[in-house]
């Protein structure tokens, strides 16, 4: 059984650690334990490759390179999880989205909304990096902009 550190757990926050095992989402992570979000993009036309490949999606030579975004963007879709279906101690009620980064909206990230709002989001609405900080790592999750 997998363990998805049941025991560092935040109230309302399904915590999924970060892999150990997947360099190629080291920038990711990285940019989050910073309090920020990075995407690899390719340096010579800006295209973004989410999630990240050896290679470029635009077949120009040579390696990613990793883009420190804003940290803001629009709910592209929702669902309110309202029971737990893993065993991974995630203490619903919670809701998962998925956030278009303004300077990436091609690129759709998995989230978890927190603070006001984040019950009865709605489609198109601003959010922006609100991370969430675990004893032993951060989650990148949103917050619903109020205003
Ligand atoms: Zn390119």
């Amino acid at each position: 059984m997998t363990d998805f550190g049941a025991s560092d757990t935040v109230a309302g926050i399904p915590n999924f650690p970060p892999p150990q095992d997947v360099p190629e989402l080291d920038g990711f992570w990285n940019a989050v334990e910073r309090g920020c979000i990075a995407l690899p993009a390719c340096p010579d036309c800006g295209v973004w490759q989410w999630y990240p490949l050896a290679g470029r999606p635009c077949g120009h030579p040579g390696e990613l390179e990793w883009r420190d975004l804003s940290g803001h963007g629009t709910i592209f879709t929702f669902t309110r999880v309202e029971r737990s279906f893993l065993p991974s101690g995630s203490n619903p009620p919670y809701t998962v989205a998925l956030v278009e980064p303004d300077e990436a909206p091609e690129v759709r990230l998995v989230t978890v909304l927190v603070g006001p709002g984040s019950a009865e989001p709605v489609i198109g609405s601003r959010v922006t990096l609100s991370p969430t900080e675990f004893e032993t790592h951060t989650l990148p999750t949103f917050s619903v902009d109020t205003r």
